[in-house]
């Protein structure tokens, strides 16, 4: 259009799309769940401002919120119209023209090095995926708040937006035309875009219609003379059954019954929400599915759990968690910024996916939704956040998380360490669960670390799940209480040592008279563990003892007399050895117990930073 406003995309924008339209990507699919998707967010949207005042909705054909689907396959053009909230002119430039989300260059890269496309929805340029099958793309818009748009773009660099003065008006909402390219011929097929849409879209909230064709019976009435040149043999090739009624032949017209094709909106999707059914009903692979379009993860790897539960009482409300099954990307590096990723609704109507308070950061990576019933429709988001019940919410779905993860240990044969009853009845376990915990532990054991720092009212439950390398682990991990189950007699504490890698710390020093004397050692490795241990000073009534603090105090009642009896006789070195070392920040100088063949050790006090610390704090402010 010759006279539209012309605009540039934003670089990202630029390179993201060269890569799309120009991609050898085979699965092409994607592009259609992204553009519903865009659609379903966006009547979500109206749908929540409706809440508070119904008139947003308007009165005609835009009251009803769903989604419609067109092809003109003469002309391959492809059209998705939605309902929703509708994109002002300012929007259509900001929203189709940059990328708001971090990390985009970092799925550039993966891109450009043949990544997965699969995962486009989950930074925010899903919209883009269009360029897959369309070499020309129209997008005509209105919202409430202006007039009619169209924005424009054949991924050349740039973008047009003019205002729509040719179009019938839509009312509110957004119409995508997409002009197919030549090899995307496929989606101008009914059947393949049917397919899609059961396939990836099938727990969209709102109905999803296809405008297409059926062939049908119908009645029509035999006009006389037509019949009668029936009569004479003819060389009609047109397929049609001839009703005759011979009783009523008299009274009744005479009819036939021939094919037609009908045109009509044939709707895709069941849109009862997988959470209000009861859990007995709904299939694994339902589980699987709803967990892709929910987490927009369409990888072919299925979560790894999931829990699903009606909570009764004070505060009503369903929910669905999943455990993905990878941690996403930046799970750990945004940690403070990210927020969790559940959906809330009320009474069946979406809300907010940006709630803080549904769950605490370091469960964020949990995937679901929470429908409550209890919660109050009408009020603005700022005054749910603030509202009581969903303090109750989230310490009901912590629990609910917790159980859900204790559940892959109990199931996990590999996490059998004691001679249980049940395993002589061989019950079969699944090839599924054996390893699985590992796995969870390798994926997001760092949140249940960063859990017993934060949350101190779940702090056991979370210790409980806690896996290390010990002295004694070999290539598997150990948990707590395992560690416990082999301790020596009389054995008071729990033994552990801080550093940067496993293979360090076992040639350590500080460790040659607790391993020879047959102590387990607990290595600690991850940076975060030093708070950890700060955090958790004991577990099972057993403290936590560093192995390279000062106050490592190990040995027998004899041993301790005759260590008493070396230390006076070394009195006099120590004390020369402390004055001379006074300048080079030492506090004191001891006669060690802890050392078998090294002559001496560094070691920090009790209460100072273990050196493992010193060089995680100077790796921070550096
Ligand atoms: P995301 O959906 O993750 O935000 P997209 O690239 O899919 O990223 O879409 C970019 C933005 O464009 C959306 O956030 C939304 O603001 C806007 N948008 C896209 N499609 C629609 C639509 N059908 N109706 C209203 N706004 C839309
Ligand atoms: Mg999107």
């Amino acid at each position: 259009r010759g006279n539209a406003e012309k605009f540039e995309f934003q670089a990202e924008v630029s390179r993201l799309m060269d890569i799309i339209i120009n991609s050898l990507y085979s699965n092409k699919d994607i592009f259609l769940r992204e553009l519903i998707s865009n659609a379903s967010d966006a009547l979500d949207k109206i749908r929540f401002l409706s809440l508070t005042d119904k008139t947003v909705l308007g009165e005609g054909d835009e009251s009803k919120l769903d989604i419609h689907i067109k092809l003109d396959k003469e002309k391959k053009i492809l059209t998705i119209r939605d309902t929703g909230i509708g994109m002002t002119k300012e929007d259509l430039i900001k929203n189709l023209g940059t990328i708001a989300k971090s990390g985009t260059s970092a799925f550039l890269e993966q891109m450009q090095k043949g990544g997965d496309l699969n995962l486009i929805g989950q930074f925010g340029v899903g919209f883009y995926s269009v360029y897959l099958v369309a070499d020309y793309v129209e997008v005509v818009s209105k919202h409430n708040d202006d007039k009619q748009y169209i924005w424009e773009s054949k991924a050349d660099g740039n973008f047009a937006v003019i205002e729509d003065t040719e179009n019938e008006p839509l009312g509110r909402g957004t119409e995508i035309r997409i002009h197919l390219k030549e090899e995307a011929s496929e989606y101008a097929q009914e059947d393949k875009l049917r397919e899609l849409v059961k396939k990836y879209s099938e727990f969209i909230n709102f109905p999803i219609y296809l405008w297409s064709s059926k062939e049908v019976d119908v009645e029509v009435p035999v006009d006389e003379d037509e019949e009668a040149d029936k009569e004479t043999p003819s060389d009609s090739t047109e397929e049609e059954e001839i009703v005759e009624d011979e009783e009523d032949e008299e009274k009744k017209p005479k009819t036939k019954t021939i094919k037609e094709t009908k045109w009509d909106w044939e709707l895709l999707n069941d849109v009862k929400a997988v959470w209000l059914r009861n859990p007995k009903d709904v299939t694994p692979e339902e589980y699987d599915k709803f967990y892709h379009s929910l987490a927009k993860d369409f990888s072919t790897e299925k979560p790894m759990s999931w829990t699903h539960f009606n909570a009764e009482g004070d505060v009503e409300f369903k929910a669905v968690l999943f455990i993905p099954p990878t941690a996403p990307y930046d799970l750990f590096e945004n940690y403070y910024s990210n927020t969790a990723m559940l959906k809330l609704y009320v009474r069946r109507v979406f809300i907010s996916d940006e709630f803080d308070e549904l769950l605490p950061k370091y469960l964020s990576f949990l995937k679901g939704i929470v429908d409550s019933d209890t919660l109050p429709l009408n009020v603005s988001r700022e005054m749910l956040q603030q509202h009581s019940s969903l303090k109750t919410i989230k310490k009901k779905l912590v629990r609910k998380a917790l159980d859900m993860i204790r559940r892959i240990v109990d199931e996990d044969p590999d996490e059998k360490f004691e001679e249980k009853e049940s395993s002589e009845d061989k019950e079969e376990v699944s090839a599924e669960k054996k390893g699985k915990y590992a796995k969870f532990w390798k994926e997001f054991g760092k949140a249940i670390k960063l859990g017993i720092i934060e949350d101190a009212t779940n702090r056991v439950r979370l210790a409980k799940l806690l896996r290390f390398h010990s002295s004694k682990s070999g290539d598997s991990l150990t948990s707590l209480d395992q560690y416990i189950s082999r301790m020596k007699p009389g054995q008071k504490q729990i033994y552990y040592i801080t550093g940067q890698d496993r293979k360090q710390l076992e040639k350590s020093p500080f460790l040659e008279k607790l391993l020879n004397k047959g102590y387990e050692v607990i290595y600690l490795t991850d940076a975060i563990d030093e708070y950890l241990t700060q955090n958790l000073t004991e577990y099972d009534d057993k403290k936590f003892q560093n192995a390279s603090k000062d106050d490592l105090n190990i040995g027998s009642k004899d041993e301790k007399a005759k260590f008493k009896e070396v230390k006076e006789s070394y009195k006099e070195l120590t004390k020369w050895w402390k004055d001379l070392l006074v300048n080079e920040n030492v506090e004191s100088v001891k006669v060690s117990k802890r050392l078998a063949n090294t002559p001496g050790v560094v070691v920090t006090s009790k209460f100072g930073w273990s050196a493992n610390m010193e060089r995680i704090m100077q790796a921070q402010t550096l």
